[in-house]
């Protein structure tokens, strides 16, 4: 399977238009896959550096953890990268192509799906029109962003919530479609903003075999932020970590965990928020 195929119902579901092309040139022929590099990102909201040239790298195929403590930056990147917000310095750049300052529409054409920190499903339209809305988005004809639909539904084991509105849907079955909908882009990355944030144990361990099936499956990058650390090391490769809006440390889950600098960072806030980070 190539990276960035889809294989839902044994149909293979490969990217299209722009996104083939972007594929094809970074993957064939052993060249280098494909890469989201953020490349010394800095914010400032008035007064307030939120970000301090941040640098990170996510390639097609592996998660890379994104974790701090409240306030430390973590969903001010994630808007940095889909366009939400402007930079303020440096770059963001998508297998080579400078994407900084493009509009969000333009950027998630590109591939780059995403969720929030807090659920942002239109709760009149239906699960299944949520899906869709994300799918024609980026291109798609609605007879194709229909079926993309209905065959992630089935995946996700939600078919029986397809024509009900989204907003009347339990909580963690809402975190659900808007993985899905992310996914209704071919992303060939993702930007997860805590998607377990809200949920009790059962739903997290749900979402945590969510996640790594879509690793498995899609074969997309993944920046994931998150508090639940034990999803964290479940799920990533590699964890960035952010403290005050700069990289204190960047490794493997073992070298961050036993990181004298994280370790302090999170018991500083542990005090404060009762936040604890363990392995
Ligand atoms: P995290 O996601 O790691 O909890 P955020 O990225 O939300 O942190 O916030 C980082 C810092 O930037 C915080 O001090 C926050 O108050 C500030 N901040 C975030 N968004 C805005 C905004 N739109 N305007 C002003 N300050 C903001
Ligand atoms: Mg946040």
């Amino acid at each position: 399977m190539r990276p960035g195929e889809l294989h839902l119902d044994g149909k293979v579901m490969g990217l299209s238009g722009e996104g083939v092309v972007g594929m094809m040139s970074s993957t064939e022929g052993n060249c280098d896959v494909s890469k989201l590099i953020v490349q010394r990102v800095t914010k400032d909201f008035a007064g307030l550096r939120a970000l301090y040239e941040v640098s990170l790298e996510v390639r097609q195929g592996e998660v890379l953890g994104l974790i701090g403590p409240n306030g430390s930056g973590k969903t001010t990147l994630l808007n940095v990268i889909s366009g939400l917000l402007p930079v303020s310095g440096g770059h963001v750049l998508v297998d080579e192509i400078d994407i900084t300052g493009w509009a969000p529409h333009r950027i998630a054409r590109k591939r780059i799906g995403r969720t929030f920190q807090t659920v942002h499903l239109f709760g009149a339209l239906t699960v299944l029109e949520n899906i869709e809305v994300a799918a024609v988005g980026v291109g798609m004809s609605r007879r194709r962003a229909g079926e993309r639909a209905q065959s992630l539904l089935k995946e996700f084991d939600m078919e029986r919530t397809a024509a009900l509105p989204a907003g009347t849907l339990a909580f963690g079955q809402q975190r659900r479609v808007e993985v899905a909908r992310a996914l209704a882009m071919q992303p060939r990355f993702m930007l997860l903003d805590e998607p377990a944030a809200g949920l009790n144990e059962r739903e997290c361990d749900e979402m945590l075999g969510l996640l790594a099936s879509v690793r498995e499956k899609i074969g997309c990058g993944v920046l994931v932020v998150d508090h639940d650390m034990r999803l964290i090391m479940r799920l990533c490769d590699r964890i960035h970590v952010l403290n005050y809006g700069r990289t204190i440390a960047e490794g493997t889950c073992e070298e961050v965990s036993q990181n004298p600098e994280v370790i302090e960072a999170y018991l500083g806030s542990a005090e404060e928020e009762g936040e604890v980070v363990s392995a």
